[in-house]
């Protein structure tokens, strides 16, 4: 846990307690959610006609960890997030919220024999609860799929699918329940320019009309982030990726989410989504049969047969753009101290995993409270760290 310095905390003065939120992705409504239970006065700003619109908008998700044998700080925040993660959910279920989410496990698969006597090391050397990680042999993993693997590998019991534009209404509806002051949503606002001016930042649109106004200013714009001035040192990166959807029948294997080099959920409302592909400064938008053919034969190396008898020409699919940061962890604190300007970005192929529990440990910061990270993983987010490293450090990957 750490003691967050009280640089930040607002408790004290309430007039400062309205923050401005540019992002209604899930990483800006996890903040929306956090903050309104505190109290907070939160205008929430997006370009889109409704949240979940910008990388947030596919139609399934993995919220699962990434163990390590050393378990670095990846695998930390990755396991404390997906935690808190479905702990989320389960408190905005008990609320009477219904983002849709499923914990039917995940299955990691290995892709050849050595990587499998890695991971069983890795789950030995750990030893978390079975819930939480456990070596499967090929076999057992077959049984877990209901169909033929290749390889045996982890198999995260109490991980599972998420379909991120229902959360990101489901942290919503609960701010707007908990908010002492209405949430203000301002849907369909391009911000164009942000000013600081008599201690307010402003949020502006193209033709300069004020769109809101408050003391803090929480950019969470996803790759959108780096057009502001204020925050175009931070090292994020746009990196494209495709999902598919292919058409499956209720209840057929694999009733699972099962992932190696790439992932597909089990059926949802009669889709499954497979994925991703990733590509760094690829601005197409548009949702393309060559990335269909590339997710589908990595469906196929996953689950031998998966991925035959679609045509690509004919899939369904998303595009979505990441916000990826060199050393693949999120960017999330100060940005400028005395101003009062955060960022909360830099969550690349794993926004699901850690937005809602930096969201949280941000909310400590500004409230001067003890976070739930660790000393170390708070610095490990913290945008300042960029400032340490020579340039060109790190490297963009998935
Ligand atoms: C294909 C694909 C598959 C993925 N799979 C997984 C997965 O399985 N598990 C996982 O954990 N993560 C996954 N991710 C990553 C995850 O989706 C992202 O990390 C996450 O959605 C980022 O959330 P965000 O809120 O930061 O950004 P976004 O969801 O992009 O939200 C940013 C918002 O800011 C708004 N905005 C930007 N600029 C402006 C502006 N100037 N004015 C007004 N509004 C603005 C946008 O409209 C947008 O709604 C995947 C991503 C992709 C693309």
């Amino acid at each position: 846990m750490t003691i967050v310095p009280a640089r930040h905390a607002a408790a004290a003065d309430e007039t400062r307690r309205h923050v401005l939120i540019l992002g209604a992705g899930i990483a800006g409504c996890s903040l929306a959610e956090r903050l309104a239970a505190r109290g907070w006065q939160i205008d929430l700003i997006d370009a889109a006609d409704g949240p979940g619109a910008g990388a947030s908008g596919n139609h399934a998700g993995v919220l699962r960890p990434l163990p390590s044998l050393d378990d670095n700080r990846m695998s930390r925040l990755t396991r404390a997030g997906t935690l808190y993660g479905w702990q989320t959910i389960e408190r905005l279920r008990r609320e009477g919220f219904a983002p849709r989410a499923e914990a039917c496990g995940v299955l990691h698969l290995a892709r050849d024999a050595a990587q499998e006597s890695k991971m069983k090391k890795v789950a030995d050397t750990l030893a978390l609860p079975p819930e939480q990680l456990r070596y499967v042999s090929a076999s057992e993993a077959a049984a877990i799929a209901g169909c033929a693997v290749r390889n045996g590998g982890w198999w995260f019991a109490g991980s599972g699918w998420v379909q991120p534009p229902s959360l990101c209404r489901a942290l919503l509806a609960s701010a707007g329940a908990h908010a002492r002051a209405p949430l203000r949503t301002h849907f369909g606002a391009h911000v164009e320019r942000i000013d600081f001016a008599t201690g307010r930042w402003q949020a502006c649109t193209a033709d300069g009309r004020l769109i809101a106004a408050a003391p803090t200013l929480i950019l969470a714009a996803g790759t959108g982030i780096t057009q502001f001035p204020a925050a175009a040192r931070l090292p994020i990166v746009s990196a494209r990726g495709q999902v598919s959807l292919l058409p499956a029948a209720p209840d057929s294997p694999p009733r699972v989410v099962v992932c190696c080099g790439g992932y597909v959920s089990p059926a949802i409302d009669g889709l499954r989504c497979a994925g991703a592909t990733f590509a760094v400064d690829d601005p197409d938008p548009s949702v393309r049969p060559t990335d269909h053919a590339e997710n589908l034969r990595t469906l196929d190396k996953m689950l031998p047969g998966a991925g035959t008898g679609f045509d690509p020409a004919q899939l369904g699919g998303r595009v979505g753009f990441r916000p990826a940061s060199p050393d693949r962890l999120p960017i999330v604190g100060a940005i400028d101290h005395a101003r009062r300007l955060f960022a909360l970005s830099g969550f690349g192929a794993r926004g699901l995993v850690w937005s809602m529990l930096v969201a949280e440990h941000l909310t400590c910061v500004l409230e001067g409270e003890p976070s739930p990270l660790t000393q170390d993983l708070a610095e490990a987010i913290d945008p300042e760290r960029f400032a340490l490293r020579p340039p060109g450090a790190g490297r963009i990957d998935a």
